[in-house]
């Protein structure tokens, strides 16, 4: 009855357009009509409690995917930016007890939607971006060129990223070290335990090489021989969640053959937003890649007792992304993992229940909501003494770090395991 009447409500209320009908696939229609409309997610879903609107919210999302469906709304601008709007953040899947699984059903809507439109220009750009290594050397290159002439901060001061339509990207880039290549395997020195993968990612490659580095130096000093194949691609998770399955499972595809031939224990991920991905490619391709993440892999094993941290009398808070809260549901592995360095105090940074606002592309595409979901957090920063802040996810770390160059908070923002290597004994 609750569940008629509010579908009802929300389609009368969206139902006047005259956009050609869409067909919803039959399985992301099984999957909204398991939800019952209970609304228990509302209250855990960001861009409801920014919005107070419902359609706005995982239930009134449901619905207008539900109206399509059934063929009573269609799909115009409206319907398109609350669907558009979205984080993925999986908030509202992680307390569902009717175990709607919202990304796959949100995933499933956008590639039925993305059949009719073509994709922005911003985005072509970004999603070739990630899959094209040598313009992301070339403009990992430049970028690091420029740093280091100081020509970024002159070009800033006379305002050509404005000019050029580069300002949020100007914005999100950090200071980079300069790009090196990857040796296809770095072995242990010590004794052997096994031989691991690392998946590179395609930003990870560009803006997060320190982490990379210090992953690899980790598990060698563990006793994990570490295969980085070149063949490797981005995960395909921007295009999975804009609507481009063709692509998404081509990039699967890739990264299968790149990882599947090796002898290896995992296949390591730095940042839980391309780990989370990597572990749906049994959805997509069939196979499965055995997938973990760095800090649940650095937690399991068994370290070598001749391996010593320097003690670091530090207070650190913990940047929970998404994608290792509600998707991996890993979220206890960095504080597992940073209990190896004595002294350390570590804590939640309060208000990890909700999303950074970086989800991907989202940063770039809808700014004020991702904006004002990081202010949120650099508050919650503002608010506690802290030293150093640690996340797990490249693209959370990137918006974070520019929220607080914004608000001019000066403070170290980088991964677990950078924290670790830095601390290793020789
Ligand atoms: S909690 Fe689940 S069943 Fe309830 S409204 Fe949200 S998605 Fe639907
Ligand atoms: S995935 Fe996140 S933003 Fe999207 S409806 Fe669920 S809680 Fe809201």
């Amino acid at each position: 009855m609750l569940k008629s009447r509010y579908n009802s409500g929300i389609i009368n209320f969206l139902r006047r357009r005259s956009e050609p009908a869409l067909k919803i696939p039959t399985k992301t229609k099984h999957h909204a009509e398991r939800c019952v409309m209970c609304g228990l997610c509302l209250p855990h879903c960001p861009t409801y409690n920014k919005t107070q609107n419902e359609a706005e919210s995982p239930r009134g999302r449901i619905s207008l995917i539900l109206g399509l469906a059934n063929e009573q709304l269609q799909a115009d601008d409206k319907l398109r930016s609350h669907l558009d709007h979205c984080l993925l953040c999986r908030a509202c899947e992680a307390v569902c007890p009717s175990g709607v699984e919202f990304g796959e059903l949100m995933d499933g809507a956008r590639s039925a939607l993305a059949q009719d439109r073509p994709p922005r220009e911003q985005r072509i750009s970004l999603d070739k971006l990630a899959t094209d290594k040598s313009q992301q050397r070339r403009e990992a290159k430049l970028l690091w060129l420029a740093d280091k002439t100081g020509l970024r901060t002159l070009g800033r001061g006379l305002g050509i990223p404005k000019l050029l339509g580069l300002e949020r990207f100007e914005q999100l880039a950090p200071s980079i070290r300069k790009p090196h290549d990857w040796q296809t395997y770095y072995p242990t020195k010590t004794d052997k335990q096994g031989d691991v993968a690392l998946f590179i990612g395609c930003f990870g490659d560009m803006f997060d090489q320190q982490t990379l580095d210090d992953a690899i130096t980790l598990l060698n000093a563990c006793g994990y021989g570490v295969h980085v194949p070149t063949s490797q691609t981005c995960c395909g998770a921007l295009h999975a969640h804009s609507g481009d399955q063709a692509k998404a499972k081509q990039l699967a595809q890739q990264n299968l053959d790149a990882f599947s031939q090796l002898d290896i224990a995992a296949v390591i991920s730095c940042a839980t937003g391309c780990g989370s991905h990597l572990n749906d490619y049994e959805k997509l391709a069939d196979i499965a890649l055995p997938v973990c993440d760095i800090n649940t892999f650095l937690s399991q094993i068994e370290w070598p007792a001749s391996l010593q941290l320097k003690p670091l009398n530090k207070k650190v808070a913990v940047h929970e992304p998404c994608s290792q809260r509600n998707v991996l549901k890993e979220n206890d592995a960095p504080y597992t993992l940073l209990k190896h360095i004595p002294e350390l105090d570590v804590m939640p940074l309060p208000g990890n229940d909700q999303c950074c606002g970086a989800a991907g592309s989202y940063m770039i595409d809808y700014p004020d909501m991702a904006d004002s979901l990081r202010q949120d957090k650099v508050d919650a920063i503002q608010n506690t003494q802290l030293d150093i802040l640690v996340s797990s996810n490249i693209g959370c770390a990137l918006h974070i770090a520019a929220g607080l160059r914004k608000s001019g908070r000066k403070l170290r923002l980088i991964h677990p395991v950078s924290l670790l290597a830095q601390q290793l004994v020789g």
